[in-house]
């Protein structure tokens, strides 16, 4: 069978269904072709439901702190409302048929399958044949990627697509991987009661963020009771009597569950970008500024290396369809790109770190402020851990990069990416009025300490 038409999206993740959706809505014939789930893994394994976890442990959290400030609470905790508003708000049962009909709704044509692309204007999905007019549209996002340790294959390890889907806590918990999809859910397993141990290779947890950043969480954790062992690699796992045992080279941990969270995968060969001249065996792909990686064949998300976030995933669609559309757009930018670790405290940051800046050979001028040490962070006490770290380009005066940890670490984040988006002149940043007394002065107060 062949058949004709616009535009192919393979994989339709928050970019491909939102570029899919519009395109659709335009007039052109739209072909969206999806493996698992449409709307990808954010909706149902990745962001929404593991926020819905975070947010329910918060709010024991918070209720623990009560303590300190308000009295006693009694708290029994109980992981069934989440697993239940897992199901029922957030996945439908890992259910997409809302999803389907809305793209269905916009005049899109829905496949469920797996596409392989044969050459710059063909597309395979089982015995359809389908030749494109306009373009490809890869959305085809990242697995859990499971890191070759003796014995780990074949148990019943989980990643995030098994954790997200349980229905109790588990007594205890492996964590491999201390990057925010780990931590995230290490946090919020462990204040559900879980006895947790996150073990990270590398020095420091969260190793793409500021070594404060790292510092500051792991504290954070570990006063929770979490064992937090930084350059402890996993060298064995075992599973025996519903006991993992994992061992590194000091020491050997124990628990019912453990959960693979050691970063992801792409399978460029299987996609068969090959077609396109795409060499497949490199981790990311390379776009242009308007998200091609060969004439007519467009990148969307996750593959494109840019920051997994489904915030990138939808700027890239909207570019990606305006480019389709042949409608003006801005190019795509990426000095200013948002990231938030949904721990408590939330770690927010954009643009650049310290180390970032100097390797790119900028005079950099740094400074801090500790949140505790603010006006709103010494009122709100229990729970006040955060700070604010700012990195500026001295030579033009602006900010490359900034840091914001706090109990709204990720919401105050929203002023710096403005900074950092708009290259605000530092001493304009100065001239601000900041309100009192909120969380966000503490920008104001580390703008000062910046030489
Ligand atoms: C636990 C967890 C928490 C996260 N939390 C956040 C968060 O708080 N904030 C945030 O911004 N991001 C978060 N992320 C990341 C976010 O989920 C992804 O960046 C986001 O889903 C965007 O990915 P994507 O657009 O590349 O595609 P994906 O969402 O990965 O979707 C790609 C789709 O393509 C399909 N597919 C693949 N190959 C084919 C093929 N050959 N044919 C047909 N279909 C195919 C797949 O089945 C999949 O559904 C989280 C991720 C995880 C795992």
């Amino acid at each position: 069978m062949v058949e004709k038409v616009d535009v192919v999206v393979i994989g339709m993740g928050p970019g491909g269904e939102a570029a899919a959706t519009e395109l659709a809505q335009a007039g052109l014939s739209v072909i969206g072709i999806e493996s698992r789930l449409v709307g990808g893994e954010c909706p149902y394994y990745g962001c929404i439901p593991s926020k819905m976890m975070v947010r329910a442990a918060n709010a024991l959290a918070e209720a623990g702190r009560v303590s300190s400030l308000a009295g006693e609470v009694d708290i029994t905790t109980d992981f069934a409302p989440v697993a239940t508003r897992i199901r029922d708000e957030a996945t439908d049962n890992w259910n997409d048929q809302v999803a389907v009909d809305r793209f269905e709704q916009a005049g899109g044509r829905f496949i469920r399958g797996t596409a392989v692309v044969t050459g710059p204007k063909t597309v395979r999905v089982g015995d359809l044949e389908i030749e494109v007019g306009t373009a490809i549209v890869l959305n085809t996002g990242t697995d859990p990627a499971v890191p070759p340790i003796p014995g780990l294959a074949g148990t019943p390890f989980w990643t995030n697509r098994e954790a997200i889907a349980v229905t109790e806590a588990p007594s205890s918990l492996i964590v491999l991987g201390g990057g925010a999809i780990g931590l995230e859910m290490a946090q919020a397993f462990a204040r559900f009661g879980t006895k947790v141990h996150v073990l990270e290779a590398l020095e420091r947890l969260m190793p793409l963020e500021e070594p404060e950043s790292s510092q500051l969480v792991a504290n954070v954790l570990a006063s929770e009771g979490l064992g937090i062992h930084t350059g402890t690699a996993a060298r064995n796992v075992s599973y025996a009597s519903n006991t993992f045992t994992v061992t590194s080279d000091n020491e050997t941990f124990s628990a019912d569950h453990l959960l693979v969270a050691t970063g992801r995968r792409s399978d460029f060969a299987g996609l068969g970008l090959a077609a396109v001249g795409i060499d497949t065996t490199s981790r990311t792909l390379d776009t242009d500024a308007n998200l091609q990686i060969a004439d007519g064949v467009y990148a969307i998300g996750d593959i494109t290396g840019k920051g997994a976030f489904t915030h990138m995933s939808m700027y890239q669609a909207r570019i990606v369809a305006n480019h389709i559309l042949g409608k003006q757009g801005p190019a795509a930018e990426y000095h200013a790109v948002p990231r938030v670790t949904f721990t408590d405290p939330e770690v927010g940051s954009v643009g650049l770190t310290e180390q970032q800046a100097r390797d790119q050979g900028l005079t950099v001028g740094v400074a801090m402020s500790q949140i505790p040490e603010s006006s709103r962070g010494w009122l709100h006490k229990a729970g006040n851990e955060g700070l604010i770290k700012l990195v500026a380009d001295t030579d033009k005066g602006i900010l490359v990069g900034a840091t914001s940890i706090g109990p709204a670490g990720g919401e105050v984040l929203s002023m710096l990416t403005l900074a950092v988006h708009e290259r605000t002149p530092v001493n304009r940043l100065r001239e601000m009025i900041y309100a009192y007394p909120t969380f966000h002065r503490a920008v104001e107060d580390a703008l000062g300490r910046l030489p």
